[in-house]
């Protein structure tokens, strides 16, 4: 029976993380999780899982709670305390960080430096912390299990592979809601309209990342830290259907796919279950027959700029790629509010770019740092 703390429990990744431990009881135990202000998911979670631990964003949450459920056998807690000890509560076995955001990373840290297990689909932590977070990793010799489709089928190509013998990484992507748009069409897009993800439901973050590919970018630099592999070794091909999740080509040109139809449970499941495979509630089979065609395309990096943009800080490394994220974020939670257009968001992010004096092997401070510095700047772009 694996112990298992899940960080951002009442978003989608999370809500797909409780379906999979619900349906394997006698292999997975929910112990402890947290969430945001969704109280009303919250405490139907808690009444189901029974956590020993919750954390909550705010105080107000953390009432509600301590009224609902009394002081009784669930500890709780709030803030950023609260998110770090619910990751390393109980010395559990596995800790799926599934919070969005740069917030995600101290609770990764600390739960690295108590040796648990990650199964990681916070991705902003690497992209803004990569070289710290492998170290600790490595130092503590503690897996980075991803659940990011793409990395998760990168991580399935490659069992039982020499990564020494990898020629390229080919990163598939679904081109996100406005994948048939020009650039020029881009322009008067809604909120709703890109919200509007045509293979995938998601967080409504990432699902903006999806339509601006700025989500592709953060996925590119998330390879490169977890496979280790330089941005040269790294391709980016549109595939509009998802059913390959990603590809390895090896030096004598073999490549090896995994494909599945687009569920992400699946790759959830399969860090949870790492190194087995368990059987999966509910899924679909893959119908290739059924589906008859599967396309590819090249990359346009003038089409898609936040991609172009991430590739450039990726390559740049140090504190660009911490600008990169913190600026996307908060541009991104600007055009979910209305305040900004679409087309400001990859503008933006570039002005944050321009403007920053890069810091080339950064501490954590450095980056925590530059990382609040960069939201103010850029709160001030749009403001
Ligand atoms: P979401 O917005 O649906 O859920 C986020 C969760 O984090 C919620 O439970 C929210 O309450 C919680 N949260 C947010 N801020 C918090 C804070 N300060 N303290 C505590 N909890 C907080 O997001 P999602 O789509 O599930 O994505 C989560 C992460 O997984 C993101 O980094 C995303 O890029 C990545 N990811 C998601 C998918 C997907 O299919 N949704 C796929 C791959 C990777
Ligand atoms: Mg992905």
């Amino acid at each position: 029976m694996k112990k298992i703390s899940l960080l951002g429990a009442t978003g989608s990744i999370g809500i797909q993380t409780l379906d999979v431990i619900a349906s394997h009881p006698n292999e997975f135990n929910l112990v402890s999780m947290s969430f945001g202000s969704n109280v009303k998911s919250g405490i139907d979670i808690i009444k189901k899982f029974k956590p020993k631990f919750v954390a909550v964003k705010d105080k107000d949450t953390y009432s509600l709670l301590i009224d609902t459920f009394g002081s009784g056998d669930i500890t709780f807690h709030y803030g950023q305390d609260g998110l770090i000890e619910a990751a390393v509560f109980d010395d559990v076995d596995i800790l799926v960080n599934a919070v969005v955001g740069s917030v995600g990373l101290v609770p990764t840290l600390k739960a690295i430096e108590h040796g648990i297990t990650i199964a990681l689909a916070n991705k902003e932590t690497l992209v803004t912390a990569g070289h710290i977070v492998m170290e600790l990793a490595n130092q503590y010799n503690v897996p980075i299990l991803p659940v990011d489709s793409e990395h998760s089928a990168i991580y399935q190509c490659l069992q039982g592979e020499d990564t020494k013998a990898i020629d390229k990484l080919i990163i598939t992507a679904s081109g996100g809601s406005f994948r048939d748009k020009t650039r020029d069409e881009l322009k008067g897009v809604t909120v709703e309209q890109a919200l509007n993800h045509p293979n995938w439901s998601m967080g409504a973050k990432i699902t903006i990342d999806s339509a601006t590919m700025m989500n592709k970018g953060l996925e590119v630099i998330e390879a490169h830290w977890l496979f280790q592999m330089p941005y040269e070794k790294i391709e980016v091909l549109l595939h509009k259907e998802s059913i390959i999740h990603s590809m390895v080509q090896f030096e004598d040109y073999s490549v090896i796919a995994q494909l599945g139809t687009p569920d992400m449970r699946v790759p959830i499941q399969y860090a949870l279950s790492y190194p087995n495979r368990l059987p999966i509630h509910n899924g679909n089979r893959l119908n290739l027959s059924e589906i008859g065609l599967l396309h590819f395309e090249q990359m346009d990096f003038d089409r898609f700029r936040s991609l172009y943009l991430a590739f450039e800080s990726g390559k740049s490394g140090g504190t660009m790629p911490t600008v990169l994220n913190a600026s996307n974020e908060v541009a991104v939670a600007a055009f979910l509010k209305g305040q900004i257009s679409f087309l400001k968001i990859d503008e933006i992010i570039e002005k944050a770019l321009d403007s920053h004096a890069n810091i080339t092997h950064p501490t954590l401070e450095q980056i925590q740092e530059v990382d609040k510095l960069t939201r103010t700047y850029v709160q001030s772009l749009i403001s």
